[in-house]
């Protein structure tokens, strides 16, 4: 077979001269397919095209019927060609009559034809078409044949990706690659983004992958390979790097994929097929992606990630090319698409032209999570598959509100999403209005709105949004952004930033909260069975009494000639107050000694996010200065529903009964003890949810810089005295049927109220 018209080498140096060539697209497929007939001495060769429509359409062939081209279609459930496309595998057959999938096309006059060999056309682990080889004679494809005819199709999904079919197809039924996803995740952080797919890790564009020289191509994967080990190896031996619990193991999976002999036997035989080194990486990788898509299990799905990883590595290491994108060549309108991202990443980008951020992993609490929401970013996470579905430069929407990612949109989704987002402005406008505002309801009452913070780019939101003050400023943001801990000078540094950025509001620093979900990435994290009941916040601070007393420190010092506000988080038990306040008076007096200047006052508070607390508020409340009830912990501990695990964060509705006795309880302690009670939690940013809390007597809250507007425009109209009427009874009911969301959202409405 080789030896007459050259072996797929030959095919390869032709193709290369064919790609070359200034023909038309339809030109081009013509001439490969002829080519390829020849070259393996076939009968037939085609090019089937997946289109957006999910079905498969003839686009080129040599040998069967050329009028049937761009007329005959197919559905993937149907014939080889669809077996091939549904499969993404190759599939070779003597006898493809004999094959229950084999279906007769009259237009193509195929049934003459009894061997048949088709290869995917992939790209990325997706199927963009089918080439497809077929003889009249019985006969068996050689691995080599196989082998060459999945490096042409390469060399096709190149040309489908680079949008050089488009043309020729009908409007509606384009290539699949360009057609429209609709992908449903998890809503991380409100707002709508329209705009242009920036991938965070994009996937190296190899467009060079036909060989010149093979021995070369051999050496340069072997030293590629050489280099990409070494680089693990240097990154294992790091350190202060690679210590921290997660990252180590995911470097040992890299180490052992790196030295896997199947990968680099897979790869150098590609090389020998033809394939530049590039080009080999890619293939395999491919492949290898769409096998593994197709498995079920999370295991093999989270080796996929690690395996695409070292792929661009080994591509990047090939390449030379860096990752990312330039600062300067981030488009107006970026929308990152990303498989995870640390906040610190996120704070590379500049900021200005993010519109949003969709991520495959990501939850509701992720640090990534709460850095988008302070920067106003909507974002979307658990998105399957996005950063292999997107490509750069893809027009796509992100609707942070339902949690749903349109990529490559149709006309129509365009249009109602850019009514939405002129809607979403008009009521933006009206939140502005509101901003100076006092926020005090219908009967007169004052209900304090404050922001949850935690980083330099959250102050610009106090003078935009109105609020009253900081209520929570979570300090922990700073640690988790920065590579080593941040030196006293630093916080120092930040704290002070924040305390002018307020002038006269006031704000609440809550002292350093790790642990748990929240790892500090240069500090060796412990291993625990139940991070969330282990040894974090004020346990940690406790126990390294160092860490604690430095951040009390800078906290003292940039609070001189003010007032200054601290609390402690998760306090489970009233002595870990008295210890925790111990550390403050002790470093009053030492700066004191010391001559600093101090605060004029220093009120100390608890966060109310143990249940144990609960029943000791008479106990606590003798010692705090102020509570403020955490509910994102409080529910979670109430209800042992994990808040980060999307399967049981919100099966237990936080306004119903068991919830809701536990706010009162520490509202109405609050007002016997004649100390200030606010809420801080994710709760209080929504709506309804702010009604049934000034119900229950809360007249601070503290919430999401996006929410004072949308709260503030609710308690405006708001009658508390009304909904406490409504409520309470609702509380106080011991039949366990009432439903207490849906009761007080028909109050909401039937009042007017904008939820
Ligand atoms: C809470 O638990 O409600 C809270 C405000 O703290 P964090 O979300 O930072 O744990
Ligand atoms: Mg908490």
């Amino acid at each position: 077979m080789r030896g007459a018209l050259g072996g797929p080498r030959v095919l390869l140096r032709r193709l290369r001269e064919v790609m070359a060539e200034p023909v038309s697209a339809q030109d081009r497929l013509d001439k490969i397919v002829v080519l390829i007939a020849a070259n393996m001495v076939a009968e037939v060769c085609s090019v089937y095209v997946l289109r957006v429509d999910q079905t498969l359409e003839l686009y080129a062939t040599e040998g069967l019927n050329r009028d049937a081209v761009h007329l005959t279609v197919m559905r993937v459930d149907e014939g080889l060609v669809g077996h091939v496309a549904r499969e993404a595998e190759s599939l070779a057959l003597s006898d493809a009559q004999a094959h229950p999938e084999f279906a007769y096309r009259p237009e193509t006059g195929e049934e003459i034809y009894n061997s048949f060999l088709g290869v995917p056309i992939l790209r990325g682990g997706n199927t963009l078409g089918v080439l497809v080889v077929q003889n009249r004679a019985r006969r068996t494809y050689t691995e080599e044949e196989i082998e060459a005819l999945q490096t042409t199709a390469m060399v096709l999904a190149e040309m489908i990706a680079s949008g050089e079919l488009t043309a020729l197809a009908k409007p509606g039924a384009e290539p699949a690659i360009r057609r429209p996803v609709h992908l449903k995740g998890v809503p991380l952080a409100d707002g709508l983004g329209l705009g242009y797919v920036v991938l965070h890790e994009p996937r190296i564009k190899v467009t060079n992958v036909i060989a010149d020289d093979v021995m070369k191509e051999t050496e340069r994967l072997d030293a590629a390979i050489g280099k990409l080990r070494h680089a693990i190896d240097a990154m294992l031996e790091d350190d202060g790097l690679s210590k921290a619990g997660e990252h180590r193991d995911i470097l040992e999976a890299y180490r052992m994929f790196a030295h896997d002999r199947g990968w680099m036997h897979k790869m150098r035989e590609a090389v020998l097929s033809g394939l530049t080194a590039e080009g080999a990486v890619e293939r395999v990788q491919s492949d290898t992606r769409a096998r593994m898509m197709r498995a079920s299990d999370p295991y093999l799905r989270e080796r996929l990630h690690d395996l695409d990883d070292l792929a661009n590595r080994l591509l990047r290491e090939l390449t030379g090319r860096g990752r990312g994108m330039e600062r300067e060549a981030l488009p107006e309108n970026a929308i990152l698409v990303a498989r995870n991202m640390s906040p610190a990443a996120l704070l590379d980008y500049d900021r200005a032209r993010i519109r949003g951020l969709v991520l495959e992993e990501g939850g509701t609490t992720s640090h990534v999570t709460i850095v988008a929401r302070a920067l106003g970013i909507a974002a979307v996470g658990q998105v399957e598959n996005a950063a292999g579905l997107a490509d750069q430069g893809d027009p796509v929407i992100v609707d942070g509100q339902a949690g749903e990612v349109h990529l490559r949109p149709p006309g129509d989704v365009e249009e109602a999403y850019a009514e939405k987002v002129r809607y979403r402005a008009r009521r933006q406008a009206q939140y502005a209005a509101l901003r100076t505002r006092p926020s005090v309801t219908k009967d007169g009452l004052h209900i304090d709105l404050h922001l949850n913070a935690g980083l330099l780019v959250d102050l610009p939101h106090i003078a935009e949004t109105g609020a009253s003050g900081i209520g929570l400023f979570r300090t922990e943001l700073q640690f988790m952004i920065a590579s080593t801990f941040p030196r006293i000078s630093e916080q120092l540094k930040l704290y002070r930033a924040v305390l002018d950025a307020a002038g006269e509001r006031p704000v609440t620093f809550r002292t350093l909260d790790i642990g748990g979900d929240k790892v500090l990435p240069y500090m060796r994290a412990v291993e625990e069975e139940n991070p969330a009941l282990g040894w974090r916040a004020i346990r940690l601070g406790l126990d390294r009494p160092g860490l604690l007393r430095s951040q009390v420190r800078a906290l003292l010092r940039a609070g001189a000639g003010r007032e200054l506000r601290v609390m402690f988080p998760m306090v489970a038990a009233v002595e870990e107050f008295d210890h925790a306040r111990a550390i403050v008076e002790r470093e009053l007096t030492h700066l004191r000694k010391h001559g600093h200047g101090l605060p004029d006052r220093v009120f100390v508070g608890a966060m109310v996010e143990v249940p144990s607390l609960l029943f000791q508020l008479d106990e606590i409340l003798a010692r705090a200065d102020f509570l403020s009830v955490g509910s994102n912990d409080l529910v979670q501990f109430l209800y042992a529903a994990d808040r980060s695990n999307m399967r049981v964060a919100d099966r237990f509705d936080p306004l119903s009964a068991p919830a809701l006795r536990a706010f009162r309880m520490v509202a109405e302690a609050g007002s016997r003890h004649g100390k200030p009670i606010t809420l801080c939690g994710e709760l209080a940013s929504r709506p309804l949810e702010a009604v049934a809390l000034a119900a229950l007597g809360y007249r601070s809250l503290s919430v999401s810089p996006a929410s004072i507007g949308p709260v503030k425009a609710t308690l405006l109209e708001l009658d508390v005295a009304a909904a406490r009427k409504v409520l309470l009874p609702l509380l106080d009911d011991r039949t366990g049927t009432v439903d207490i969301r849906a009761t007080l959202r028909a109050f909401a409405l039937a009042s007017g109220l904008a939820l």
